[in-house]
């Protein structure tokens, strides 16, 4: 350890451990020793302090023994002639800083409670995000588990020019990396830099303004301390399982842009606790290879073109990037940007215009590997006159068909579905462009900016080729893709696709739940809602509607330890409302105890968890004795009191909400839909373009039943969107909800 670090880190952890002693002294004044002191919504209490010490904070005064702990850490001060080793202390100091300052954040959230925005985003004139509540971490913990975020880079301070903070910025996203920022440098923080380079900062862009002084720096270590115990299942308290894990598992490193202060040196010596080494652009002393982190410890004078990758070598990460041929960045942190506004160059489907995708297998003299062909209007024929293309928002609005051929021996129609679902994050990826859903309800946005860097609708050809081959190569020998853009073409393939999403969706229509002993599991959603748990049976499609029971089964046989297992129902609980033990014992188990059990076919008495992505919710309308359901296209009022988006925000995280449930279209029409509390008989009200869209399905469900006229007695919006309105309407059909038991 050089003894210059050591001994600036010492003087600087005195003086935060001072002035935190004097801030709590101060609060405890103002606020009283019981006042309640916390980081938003999260079971860890201030986590370095919880993580590393095993204590909980929950009120100002149980800050007073952390104080004392800290003072007995801090060495004293290092002397001129003194040739005693120094890591040890200050690695101490180190510590006793990032206790003190986590305290100090925690006092700010007493005294300020406005500081920080709550949430993933910044927002207008907010830009300082604070501690990540326990949803943002489950969210984005898992990457760091997974692997699409190998780990963080902590920059504090700033860059000498925003224009050098956005290209370290971008080769940070590009790395897959998150950015975790803290400090000012010369007046500037390196947050500001960015917004006014133009650039999306938040979460879902994995570049995170944590706060504006250095002691926002416990957000990030705070984070990584959680990780540890959330994903590494480490009890509080053991630091030592905590720093290793974190030294092992999480490639973290600080960049230190501006003068390195006496407490930035405190802050960093915290860090090298968990080793995550110190890269600066100034010439502070250099700490070579000795001990706790991998390499070296503080690498210093690097210049901004190299810092990145000196960063990411020094920490000894090996950073796997996508190879994909394409004029802009690619990448998983491109994944949660938003394309809004005035950055919209051109939209298609979203509701305003065709649009779907649709993978097909072929024979293998069918299929040329690579080929990509546009078919239609490209982006340099809207360029040279987009005046045919002009949507009522002043922006182009095309159609979009998006075929994706594909040959193999190994390859079966099985697996065409699973293909198509990555067509959604694989686009997302990309940088400037954002896409939502998928089958006939996709919507893509590009950015002008996308357009500046040369994207063309061939560009979506080369993404898919490439990255279908890198992570499914193992199913099929040949891809290529069309990309439709002309009406009538696209009119074509999104009949075809159809036809073929219903043919897909009927291959397991004779199948029962009671004669199949094998359902699967999705916990794709788990990255937003943590406790989601689908499990799919032949009667329940995933409630997305993009996986039924088969393409789950087909997807597990692709990677048989991805998102769907294979689940053995095991005894019966329940027969009416869908209840099996080895059910429960895998959602108890996948959802870490947070749902014990749930049930397949009710939605009054515990019913499966929803997520944010299904089709429709349902909901039970009292006073007309029946159901309703309303599906994500119709944004107009229901007669439950609640838009779809309101009643995906109350029931669409994880939650099993008794009264509301979320599934697919399809299954609606499924025998075992609601049937606890007599199924689609019960349903009351649906929004007439569902009726419509579904009309033959629902109509034959409806003979099996024995009420053929059943879909013309449910009320829809041209009838009311209030239960007053529609219960006329019901008494006048007949309906058989009036009649059936109180469904309360
Ligand atoms: Fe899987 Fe369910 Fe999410 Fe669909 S909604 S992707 S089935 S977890
Ligand atoms: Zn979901």
């Amino acid at each position: 350890m050089s003894k210059i670090i050591a001994a600036a880190g010492i003087r600087g952890a005195h003086t935060i451990v001072d002035r935190v002693e004097a801030d709590l002294k101060r609060a405890i004044d103002k606020f009283g020793p019981n006042q309640e002191v916390a980081f938003p919504n999260t079971a860890y209490y201030l986590p370095i302090i919880y993580g590393i010490l095993g204590d909980k904070i929950e009120k100002l005064s149980d800050m007073e023994p952390v104080i004392a702990k800290c003072k007995t850490l801090l060495p004293p001060m290092v002397k001129e002639k003194n040739h005693l080793p120094y890591l040890a202390p200050a690695l101490d100091a180190g510590m006793a800083s990032l206790f003190a300052q986590e305290m100090s954040e925690g006092i700010r959230y007493v005294e300020d409670p406005d500081f920080y925005v709550q949430g993933e985003d910044p927002e207008e004139g907010k830009i300082w995000l604070g501690a990540a509540d326990d949803v943002i971490l489950r969210k984005r913990g898992v990457e760091f588990v997974d692997g699409t975020a190998p780990g963080f880079a902590a920059i504090v301070g700033a860059a000498p020019t925003s224009a050098i903070a956005s290209k370290l910025a971008l080769e940070i996203q590009e790395k897959n990396l998150y950015c975790f920022m803290a400090a000012s440098h010369d007046g500037k923080t390196f947050s500001e830099q960015l917004v006014e380079e133009g650039v999306q900062i938040g979460w879902p862009t994995r570049l995170v303004s944590f706060g504006p002084d250095i002691s926002a720096a416990v957000f990030a270590i705070g984070f990584a301390t959680r990780a540890a115990m959330s994903f590494g299942g480490i009890e509080a308290g053991d630091f030592r399982k905590i720093l290793i894990y974190n030294k092992d598992r999480c490639y973290a490193f600080v960049m230190a842009l501006g003068t390195v202060t006496e407490e930035w040196y405190a802050t960093a010596l915290g860090c090298v606790n968990y080793g995550f080494p110190v890269i600066a652009d100034t010439p502070i002393p250099e700490v070579l290879p000795t001990g706790i982190c991998t390499y070296e410890h503080v690498v210093s004078n690097i210049p901004y073109d190299t810092m990145v990758q000196k960063a990411v070598e020094v920490r000894g990460l090996k950073v796997e990037v996508a190879k994909v041929d394409i004029p802009l960045s690619y990448g998983p942190a491109f994944e949660g940007e938003r394309v809004r506004g005035a950055d919209i160059y051109l939209e298609c489907g979203g509701g305003k215009s065709d649009m779907c995708e649709y993978v097909e297998t072929k024979e293998m003299d069918d299929v040329e590997d690579g080929k990509i062909t546009v078919v239609g209007p490209d982006i340099s024929d809207i360029q040279k006159d987009p005046s045919p293309y002009l949507g009522k928002k002043g922006y182009p609005i095309l159609p979009l068909a998006i075929h994706v051929e594909v040959a193999g021996r190994k390859m079966e129609s099985d697996y065409e579905p699973i293909l198509e679902r990555q067509v959604h994050h694989l686009l997302n990826y990309c940088q400037f462009i954002m896409h939502i859903g998928q089958r006939d309800i996709a919507w893509l946005r590009v950015s002008k900016n996308a357009v500046d860097k040369g994207f063309t609708f061939g560009t979506i050809g080369t993404i898919l080729h490439a990255m279908l081959h890198k992570d499914f190569g193992a199913i099929f020998d040949k891809v290529q893709i069309t990309l439709y853009t002309e009406q009538k073409k696209v009119e074509e393939l999104v009949a075809k696709a159809r036809a073929a999403y219903k043919e897909r969706d009927s291959r397991v229509e004779n199948m029962t739940d009671e004669t199949t002993d094998t359902y699967y599991s999705c916990t794709l959603c788990q990255s937003f809602a943590p406790n989601h748990v689908c499990v799919v049976s032949p009667e329940r499609t995933g409630l997305c509607g993009s996986y039924n029971w088969l393409d789950c089964k087909a997807s597990n046989e692709i990677n048989p330890t991805g998102p769907n297992q294979p689940v053995e129902k095991g005894e019966v609980i329940d027969e009416r409302l869908g209840q099996w033990k080895g059910v429960n014992d895998f959602v108890s188990e996948a959802s870490r105890g947070n749902i014990t059990h749930y049930n397949f076919y009710s939605i009054m008495n515990q019913p499966m968890t929803t997520c944010g992505c299904c089709e429709c919710i349902a909901a039970v309308l009292p006073m007309c004795n029946g159901l309703m359901t309303v599906n994500r296209d119709y944004t107009g009022m229901t007669p439950c009191g609640m838009k779809f988006s309101t009643l995906a925000g109350t029931a669409g995280g994880g939650l099993s909400t008794p009264g509301f449930v979320g599934h697919s279209k399809y299954n609606i029409i499924q025998r075992k839909y609601l049937i606890a509390e007599g199924g689609l008989l019960r349903m009351v009200w649906m929004p007439k373009m569902l009726k419509e869209e579904m009309a033959d399905l629902l109509k034959a469900r409806a003979e099996e039943l024995g009420d053929p006229d059943l879909i013309d007695k449910i009320a829809d919006e041209t009838v009311g969107v209030t239960e007053d309105e529609i219960l006329p309407f019901l008494q006048e059909k007949g309906h058989p909800a009036l009649t059936m038991e109180s469904i309360i």
